[in-house]
């Protein structure tokens, strides 16, 4: 099985679009579809033609530009059940542990709900490939908008159990200021501190963070970290549970 050839590009204001390209069977799947003209250019760029587009949740900024690609390639647009009324031009739903072929890869959905209430993410498992959209982003979480935080926190475990080598394609370029942030709660971390280092260059040569991989996460990411002895301490919840020290960092990062 030769390996999945993907093309990341910037949209609209600090969205990420991703182009996921199957060489063997040809087909081309847009992972959401932010804005038509980026995703269009991209495509051309590589020379693939769309076929699928793989909805993640139902937010504007992740579906705008899913019935004008319909109309001009008459793609099969996947997304996740729980929002399939919301969700334009879905022809076939997803829910948690469904399986389906991309040409020879598999695709297994996980329901993570947080951010929305049905936000699913894709994974690749025999590729090793997260797209997480806004559930997990490289030292961040998404906003909780639809569900409450112990729901934000069952479904980042979930991501979490995934192999440590997993690249996660996440929604947005908001890594620097959930590197500050991370820092301001997890102040002993040294690999922390090394990869906030590393992305103030990456950012300040205008370099994109995408992708990230699980086991940086897991040792950097304070929304996948509540259980962790030295944030708890800085954050005198020594004795609370998991859950309630995730939704004091959730609303702390709101209000950073
Ligand atoms: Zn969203
Ligand atoms: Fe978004």
């Amino acid at each position: 099985m030769k390996p999945l050839e993907l093309e990341v590009f910037s949209c609209r204001s600090d969205n990420y679009g991703v182009l996921v390209h199957d060489p063997e069977s040809g087909l081309t799947a847009s992972i959401d579809a932010p804005e038509e003209q980026p995703i269009l250019d991209a495509a051309a760029r590589r020379g693939w033609k769309l076929t699928h587009i793989f909805t993640t949740h139902h937010h504007g900024d992740h579906v705008e530009a899913n019935l004008a690609l319909k109309e001009k390639f008459g793609l099969e647009i996947i997304g996740p059940v729980n929002e399939a009324v919301a969700i334009p031009g879905l022809d076939r739903t997803m829910a948690d542990g469904d399986e389906f072929q991309f040409g020879e890869h598999v695709v297994r959905v996980i329901e993570t709900p947080g951010h929305t209430a049905g936000h699913i993410c894709f994974h690749f498992p025999d590729d090793k490939i997260l797209f997480a959209a806004d559930t997990l982003f490289a030292l961040g979480c998404g906003r909780l908008f639809e569900r409450p935080a112990a729901d934000m926190w069952a479904s980042l475990q979930k991501l979490a159990v995934l192999p440590d080598e997993t690249a996660i394609y996440f929604g947005h370029e908001y890594t620097l200021s959930n590197a500050r942030f991370a820092l301001s709660i997890d102040t002993e971390n040294e690999r922390l501190k090394a990869r906030v280092k590393e992305i103030e260059a990456q950012r300040a040569e205008g370099k994109f963070t995408i992708p990230t991989m699980m086991g940086l996460e897991k040792e950097t990411n304070p929304f996948l970290r509540a259980a962790d002895p030295s944030i708890r301490r800085n954050l005198l919840m020594e004795g609370n549970s998991n859950e309630e020290v995730f939704a004091e960092i959730r609303k702390r990062k709101d209000n950073f």
